[in-house]
């Protein structure tokens, strides 16, 4: 249970910031609304303010594929922050960075590197719109792409958690320039585009759903998905903010053979740090400026630390793909998920789940789960009550059922063992409720 510490931190951080937190998921409105406050992290583990640790598979919602404090990428920060925070003029940094994304990510040719998630999908947009001539955009319903205004409609993450698929402060003629489709349904997208093709800049899709919990592609939807775009000469924009570099090396696009016109980037890239960034090829990314017309910019963007810590983190990841870490990783989710499904099983629970690279769902639902509607059909309820539980047992997933859980490189068998005695212990308890 979250300790007396953590609950007066929250009372006084309420007086001053907006619901305490300054990411509405951090509320845990899903699970009891009282979150912990972290003090500190080491590898696998985060200690909250009142002393508890907890096998975190939050990982500050999918940055920290290396874990909390990485001695190496704390060291890379601590020499860079040394020689200057912050210089407003290029680093070699920077082109380092660019390599490596671009030596990784099968459609990257060009990139440009930004601050956050959000920046990254809304210039990409922006972008493909200014390279089709066109207007509209088509999202997934279920998927998030970041709170710009273009996104903010029937969004999944911290906005379906809250219950406010749609934002008021979004103009309706901003909003109704985002179409959107039920994730997985390749008809429905045809459907789309034979009726208003020509209107349609841009689809923009989580390759893998990861903000309605973790949602994977049926076999075929992004081949499919990719056919239907280039047909119609729209864009195809992979969100690859969670997917890159988590589910594979090279992203969710190099594990399934489809190559998207742009990709957007975050977390992974920047290992704890600020960091975005959007890809493509040559031809497209030529039109942003200062090559090209299309305005985007950042004080910040690129920055010294940021890049130090992410390529410090994509170097490691590049020697332990080779060494099978990628596979490692996406056999303890399935030993998650596995054990997670058995335990409901035993005690007449309805559950499924689902587990790729460093990413896994967990559901209490029969399933099979798809899109959003099925997803969102999911007892939230008896999440909260197994989130609680397992908080209790000192394991951290993610204060929502909607949300993917987070494994990293330094999650070893301890702690996937430890994780599943913990829920031994737990699926009891909930299920005598
Ligand atoms: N796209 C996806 C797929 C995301 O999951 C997120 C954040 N969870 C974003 C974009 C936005 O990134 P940020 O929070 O860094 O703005």
């Amino acid at each position: 249970m979250v300790g007396e510490r953590s609950k007066q931190a929250f009372e006084r951080a309420q007086r001053v910031l907006v619901g305490g937190v300054n990411s509405p998921v951090r509320a845990f409105r899903a699970v009891g609304g009282t979150p912990y406050f972290a003090d500190h992290g080491e590898g696998p583990y985060l200690y909250d303010i009142d002393g508890h640790r907890y096998i975190d598979y939050l990982m500050s919602w999918g940055p920290l594929i290396w874990g909390h404090a990485h001695p190496n990428i704390v060291r890379a920060i601590a020499e860079t922050a040394a020689r200057g925070t912050s210089f407003g003029v290029p680093t070699e940094l920077e082109t380092e960075m660019a390599e490596e994304i671009v030596e990784l990510v099968p459609s990257v040719e060009k990139v440009r590197m930004v601050s956050s998630g959000t920046e990254a999908t809304m210039s990409a947009i922006r972008l493909a719109r200014a390279a089709t001539g066109r207007t509209a955009i088509v999202k997934c319903i279920g998927c998030y792409h970041g709170h710009a205004d273009s996104f903010l409609v029937k969004a999944g993450s911290g906005v379906a958690a809250l219950g406010l698929p749609d934002s008021p402060g979004v103009p309706a003629s901003v909003a109704e320039r985002t179409l959107t489709v039920p994730y997985n349904d390749a008809d429905a997208m045809e459907k789309l585009f034979a009726d208003r093709g020509d209107e349609i800049a841009a689809v923009i899709l989580e390759p893998v759903a990861g903000n309605m919990g973790c949602v994977l592609p049926r076999p075929g939807y992004l081949e499919a998905v990719r056919e239907i775009t280039r047909r119609h000469g729209a864009l195809l924009i992979f969100d690859e903010v969670i997917t890159g570099f988590r589910v594979g090396l090279g992203g969710a696009q190099a594990r399934f053979g489809v190559l998207p016109d742009l990709t957007t980037f975050g977390k992974v890239i920047g290992a704890g740090l600020p960091v975005g960034a959007y890809g493509g090829r040559r031809d497209l990314m030529a039109l942003v400026a200062p090559e090209g017309p299309v305005y985007q910019a950042g004080t910040l963007s690129g920055n010294p630390l940021a890049m130090a810590a992410g390529l410090t983190s994509l170097r490691m990841l590049k020697r332990a793909a080779a060494e099978g870490a990628y596979e490692r990783l996406e056999s303890y989710g399935r030993r998650l998920v596995e054990a997670f499904c058995r335990l409901a099983s035993n005690y007449g629970l309805p559950a499924t789940g689902h587990a790729i690279g460093g990413m896994f769902g967990l559901f209490f639902h029969d399933g099979p789960i798809v899109d959003f509607e099925t997803a969102k059909a999911c007892d939230q309820a008896l999440y909260a009550d197994f989130f609680r539980e397992m908080l209790a047992e000192g394991v951290a997933f993610a204060p929502a059922q909607l949300e993917s859980g987070f494994m990293s490189m330094v999650h070893g068998e301890a702690e996937i063992e430890k994780t599943i005695e913990a829920m031994e212990r737990v699926f009891p308890r909930i299920a005598n409720r």
